[in-house]
């Protein structure tokens, strides 16, 4: 039996099927003020080869059970053993199936964890994964046990009009007492992690939607009172998402009845239930006043994702939590090529890699890295992480490549064909693509395997009598901490020869060594291999890794003459923004960590002219040129630093680029202003969005180069949608803090939206995030505000998590009273909600990476969490193994 107990650990090697099988579930639920009755029936029984004298053992967590019979009769006590985290039961049937009846008694509104039932504003929901179904009632609550369920839910009409679970509604009807039920029937095999009941008073919004082969499907969304009209970019998302997976996967709906209902204390994103997902609000709810062209695409990626889980996930689901990216990376994948259909390519991926350095690389390289298939844990909570869902999209983006589009689709159609209505794993999946393409991925298998980011480095030469080019490639991966081996992997690298005109050359080349080339698409596989390109009159400049095409540090020592190259004229989007925005990275790491250095003109001209090239070539995709003239955050660069790093000098170095770019780029940006018009009527769409990025890009570099806020100020006045008054509130809040104006238009985003949560949590996260060694006490007296409450999730993000991990300045204050704070009020959180305390911990990982005077205190400040008695387990296994 897999435990999670305090302090134990689970190991992959442990896995062993269940003693007993699971036939179905049927669940009544009651719901009063105060108090829920759970009453479980279970169909169970021995698996062939387990001993009668074997006891069934349940789970439980926090648990009250108040009645328990076997095929209708009571149990006698002497049978079986009831602890709140345990239900063990004796003398069971040795071959017949039997009826395990099992009532709990729970009392949703103190439930603070929100995993169980519990209550968001008066509604009562459930969260279950991972593990939240035994806080329900007591069962096999492991992915591997599968079932249909049967629910029925009771509760009083006034309170609770709603009712919802998975599957399809079969009956509904009163029960006198102002009280009324409904029964949901789900056919669909399914762990127990994707449960779901909601219940309450919400509006909704219904549309139909016919699939492909014909079947006839309502959608709903689900929102509190008064919210519905924002559902409608999310029900448009919805059903875009599932014409998307047909045709591009040839999935589709499988159920009556499509349900999302959006909750505003939400632990995650969002959660993929069985034709019930349930969302946080933030991805649900929109309009153009209260949301970002940023919030837009979220709701977009997350509908997108959660709907794709149907598939990916829930039809075919994970053997155990060890192959959580199994259904996560592949989900991922899948959500980020929708979104790179719907909107543009080049741009997508952008922001996908962004992503990817900006939290994946960080948790790769420092003490909580770990395998995007993990081999053991202590809380699996801690494992949603940045490695099992982006390493492991980047993984099935490197299967896609290696085997081409046409072999991918293969592979998936096996895999849906073979494991359907399975729990499965890695190991199979894989499988599918090797049986379906004719290639061993038997090599490919250790990306899951091994922990950390390997680096290529890529040696170039030329040499002109010959004509000869030649590039070596090799690969290297040092052990971290999660020790899991550094075999050479197998490493896609796609590439272009780029002529002086920026026109791609032939790419045919000879290998030498570990190494495969087709077309542009170089597979390294040992530790090191050179290809020559011959009949090069001229030395080509080599774009490399084109798309980010494998998950590495990329060591090429180009000289700048041909990185400017392709930073103007690389054919490959992506690169040409990459090129760039590494020699950006470079300088301003350089500019960063030199004490004696000049930090005022940290970028050469050359560089500053090719990002200003980028900017204003208006034959462009805005949204791109906006990417290509953004510079990289400050903990991206501090990780290039990678040690000593101090962070008010990265934080300057970046803030006097910003300065000498708006200074050189200033006719460039008022060009781009003057195209503008704030006041066009608003449209979410990504070419829209791209438009407004880059005009606000300029206005930030306009205001950067004149140091004067009157354009922000009368843009904050003037704009008609979130995304500009965002835009230019942002630019008053993190560079014009002493400016009167920005304290008014601060006040005055408060006293407009104060009765929106959502638009709340943007005005305590941009004042969370402006660098300033006086942000503690501005962050602290935020916490005293009477609308900032430990107890929802977003709120906490939007305080404590922005001021964590968003504002470098201020959070790492010399004197430490950054740490301090942040540390005091994860204890507090800690009691309330541990699963949203252990995740912004994890900020305090780097501490290996500053000054030595910071280093210390941020090591001090883990060493005092740790002894904090009581300490949450999930919180103990981060602060534990960030020490290690
Ligand atoms: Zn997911």
């Amino acid at each position: 039996m897999q435990r999670t107990d305090d302090g134990q650990t689970v190991k992959l090697s442990d896995y062993r099927p269940t003693d007993f099988d699971l036939h179905a579930v049927e669940l009544t639920i009651r719901l009063y003020e105060g108090r829920a009755a759970v009453r479980a029936q279970l169909s169970l029984s021995r698996r062939a080869g387990i001993a009668a004298t074997v006891p069934l053992r349940l789970d439980g967590d926090e648990l009250t059970l108040t009645s328990l019979a076997l095929d209708g009769e009571a149990v006698a006590s002497d049978r079986y053993t009831a602890t709140s985290d345990a239900l063990i039961v004796e003398d069971l049937p040795e071959s017949a199936r039997f009826a395990l009846t099992i009532e709990t008694e729970l009392v949703p509104e103190d439930n603070t964890q929100l995993s169980g039932l519990y209550r968001s504003n008066g509604i009562w929901c459930t969260q279950c994964e991972a593990e939240g179904f035994r806080r329900i009632t007591y069962f096999l609550d492991r992915p591997d046990v599968l079932a249909p369920y049967k629910v029925r839910v009771e509760a009083d009409k006034a309170a609770a009009p709603v009712l919802l679970s998975n599957g399809n509604p079969v009956e509904s009807g009163d029960l006198g007492d102002d009280r009324h039920f409904a029964v949901w029937d789900d056919p669909f095999n399914k762990p127990s992690y994707l449960f779901a009941m909601v219940a309450g008073d919400l509006d909704a919004v219904h549309e139909p939607f016919t699939t492909a082969s014909g079947r006839k499907v309502t959608l709903g969304i689900y929102t509190e009172k008064g919210r519905v009209h924002q559902a409608a970019y999310a029900m448009d998302a919805l059903k875009r998402s599932m014409l998307w997976d047909e045709r591009r996967f040839g999935r589709e709906y499988d159920l009556d009845v499509f349900n999302v209902v959006a909750i505003a204390d939400f632990n995650m994103g969002a959660m993929e239930n069985k034709g019930l997902n349930v969302f946080n609000h933030k991805y649900v709810l929109l309009d153009p006043d209260i949301a970002t062209d940023a919030d837009y695409a979220g709701v977009e990626t997350v509908i997108a994702h959660e709907y794709f889980h149907n598939w990916t996930g829930n039809r075919i689901t994970c053997r155990d939590w060890f192959q959580l990216c199994l259904k996560e990376g592949l989900t991922v994948y899948r959500d980020q090529e929708f979104s790179a259909d719907e909107r543009e390519q080049t741009v997508q991926r952008i922001g996908a890699v962004r992503r990817l350095k900006a939290h994946q690389f960080p948790e790769d390289q420092g003490p909580l890295q770990h395998p995007v298939r993990p081999s053991e844990y202590r809380e699996i909570n801690n494992f949603y992480t940045a490695t099992v869902y982006d390493k492991g999209a980047e993984l099935v983006r490197m299967i896609a490549t290696l085997l081409g589009r046409g072999d991918f689709r293969k592979g998936m159609d096996l895999y849906f064909e073979r494991h359907d209505g399975e729990a499965t794993t890695i190991e199979a999946f894989i499988a599918c693509f090797e049986a379906a393409s004719g290639t061993d991925l038997s090599q490919f298998a250790r990306w899951y395997a091994q922990a950390g980011t390997p680096t290529l480095t890529v040696r170039e030469a030329y040499d002109p009598a010959a004509r000869r080019f030649e590039v070596t490639l090799r690969q290297t991966l040092s052990e971290g901490a999660a020790g899991t081996g550094t075999a050479p992997m197998v490493m896609p690298v796609r590439f272009g020869l780029v002529g002086d005109n920026g026109a791609d050359g032939d790419p045919a080349g000879t290998v030498c060594g570990d190494a495969r080339i087709a077309d542009d698409l170089i597979v390294l596989t040992g530790k090191s291999a050179s290809v020559t390109f011959e009949n090069q009159p001229s030395r080509p400049h080599l774009s490399v890794l084109r798309d980010f095409s494998a998950p590495v540090t990329l060591d090429h020592d180009q000289d700048a003459a041909s990185r400017l190259t392709l930073a103007r004229l690389d054919p490959n989007l992506f690169n040409r923004w990459r090129a760039a925005s590494d020699l950006v990275g470079d300088a301003l790491a350089e500019a960063g960590k030199d004490p004696l250095g000049d930090s005022t003109q940290p970028l050469p001209d050359a560089v500053i002219d090719a990002l200003l090239a980028s900017a204003g070539d208006d034959a462009l995709d805005p949204a791109f040129r906006a990417q290509a003239i953004a510079l990289p955050a400050e903990m991206d660069i501090a990780r290039q630093i990678a040690v000593k790093v101090d962070p008010d000098r990265v934080h300057d170095a970046v803030e006097s680029a910003r300065q000498q770019i708006g200074k050189k780029g200033y006719p460039v940006f008022e060009r781009l202003r003057k195209g503008f018009d704030p006041r066009a009527a608003f449209s979410p769409d990504a070419a829209s969005a791209g438009t407004r990025a880059l005009a606000n890009t300029a206005l930030s570099y306009l205001t950067a180069a004149t140091q004067d806020p009157g354009s922000a100020l009368r843009q904050y006045d003037a704009a008609t949608n979130m995304t500009d008054r965002m835009a230019a509130l942002a630019i008053l809040a993190h560079h014009f803090p002493e400016e009167p104006g920005t304290a008014t238009a601060l006040d005055d985003l408060y006293r407009r939206f104060e009765h929106d949560d959502l638009v709340l949590d943007k005005w305590f996260a941009l004042q969370a995030s402006a660098p300033s060694h006086d942000a503690v006490e501005a962050v602290a007296r935020l916490a005293e505000h009477p609308h900032f409450t430990l107890r929802n999730p977003n709120r906490v993000r939007a305080l404590v998590g922005t001021f964590a991990t968003a504002n470098q300045v201020g959070f790492h204050r010399p004197d430490g009273v950054g740490y301090q704070w942040v540390a005091d009020k994860l204890a507090d959180l800690d009691t309330i909600n541990p699963q949203i305390a252990a995740r912004i911990a994890t900020t305090f990982r780097a501490w290996r990476s500053f000054e030595p005077a910071r280093r210390q205190k941020i090591e001090t400040t883990l060493r005092d969490l740790r002894d904090i008695k009581g300490l949450s387990k999930d919180l103990r296994d981060i602060v534990e193994r960030s020490l290690k």
